[in-house]
């Protein structure tokens, strides 16, 4: 059940404000494509896009045909764009599902087109990333793609890879040459796109007819100081109190017993661990959490399901408190910065890991 032992809430208000501040910035003839991939970076993709689905959103981004049928199963309308390489029994869900498939290359779309299966696809091209996409600069391999008999290449986009204007100036330049050489050439490209987050919210006058905002509508940014402040995190992280242990000066705590107390000490034990989604890099103080508006550090080794904090000094904490590990709680917060920081990592990798065992549930 729902706050039993660990769950994610997700504060719909946030998501909300989130859309309409993005939606404010999206330039003209514009669209909101959101990234709902991993699990629309752990909030849960289904709670995500039924809430976007009702704010009027029509188009989603994944990262496989199978999170494009999962979304389809929860009931998720308008268009589904998978952004990975898609093969074999992809090509099966693309078309039961009606999903969007990239066309990674030539060689990948030949692949497509050889499955028999009718596709929709959108053609990734690439302007310097060097990860998915025909190249920008070859307009004849590009053309081949688009004029293949069993797909239907109704968009183009690509990605910008770095924080330099110069650089993604020109990715967008090399970009819009090349789709419009190809509808010079009779291509049907209806829709191109360019803008993730970082560009939506840097240069939105690189236009597009969609942007792929993924971190940002989660409140984020990859590292803090990225985003503008008016941007809300939409999760939090919480879990129980399942134990209070005292301990008297020179015992040990957890595996290894790496934890050890000098004084008389207090420690909790939460019913959240790494395979919640936790880093174990924030075991040993390099994280913790909020226990009646206190901060508490984690003591000793974090464990797979339960993860002992130091409560001395904070009063009579008993078990079933709610302990929250990213989020707000009395005047504190811990917030998915704060992780990403003490684990070495970006926000993104922190989200999109949390597990599957925490119940996802609207606030
Ligand atoms: C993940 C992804 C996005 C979303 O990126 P954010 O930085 O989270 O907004 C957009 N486009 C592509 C191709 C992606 O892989």
């Amino acid at each position: 059940m729902y706050g039993d032992r660990a769950w994610i809430e997700i504060d719909r208000e946030a998501l909300r404000h989130n859309v309409r501040y993005l939606r404010s910035l999206l330039p003209e003839g514009c669209l909101l494509m959101p990234a709902v991939k991993a699990n629309a970076y752990g909030h849960g993709s289904a709670l995500v896009a039924g809430e976007l689905n009702a704010m009027g959103v029509r188009a989603f981004c994944v990262a496989t045909a199978e999170e494009g049928a999962e979304l389809r199963r929860s009931g998720t309308a308008g268009d589904i764009l998978v952004l990975g390489f898609s093969q074999g029994h992809d090509l099966t869900l693309a078309q039961e599902h009606g999903l969007i498939l990239t066309a990674a290359g030539l060689d990948h779309a030949r692949l497509l087109d050889e499955s028999g299966r009718r596709l929709r696809v959108h053609l990734a091209i690439d302007t310097g990333m060097h990860r998915l996409g025909e190249s920008a600069g070859d307009i004849d391999r590009l053309e081949r793609i688009c004029k293949m008999k069993n797909l239907h290449t109704e968009g183009a986009y690509t990605h910008l890879c770095t924080e330099d204007g110069d650089f993604s100036r020109r990715q967008a330049a090399e970009f819009k040459a090349a789709v419009s050489a190809l509808r010079q050439r009779g291509c049907r490209i209806e829709k191109a796109h360019l803008l993730a987050s970082s560009g939506l919210l840097r240069f939105p006058e690189l236009g597009g007819d969609y942007a792929r905002v993924g971190i940002a509508l989660y409140g984020l940014g990859s590292l803090r100081g990225q985003v503008p402040e008016e941007l809300r995190p939409v999760l939090s992280l919480k879990a129980r109190v399942a134990a209070v242990k005292e301990l008297e000066p020179g015992q040990g705590a957890g595996y290894g017993l790496r934890y050890t107390a000098y004084r008389e000490s207090r420690l909790a034990v939460l019913t959240a661990g790494y395979a919640d989604g936790l880093p174990r890099a924030l075991s040993m103080g390099r994280g913790g959490a909020l226990i009646r508006g206190k901060y508490a550090p984690t003591a000793g080794l974090m464990c797979m399901d339960q993860t002992l904090v130091d409560v001395t000094g904070i009063p009579d904490i008993r078990p079933g408190d709610e302990a929250v590990l990213i989020g707000r709680q009395g005047g504190g917060e811990i917030s998915a910065y704060d992780l990403a920081q003490a684990a070495g990592t970006i926000t993104n990798e922190i989200l999109s890991r949390l597990g599957q065992r925490p119940e996802r549930v609207l606030v």
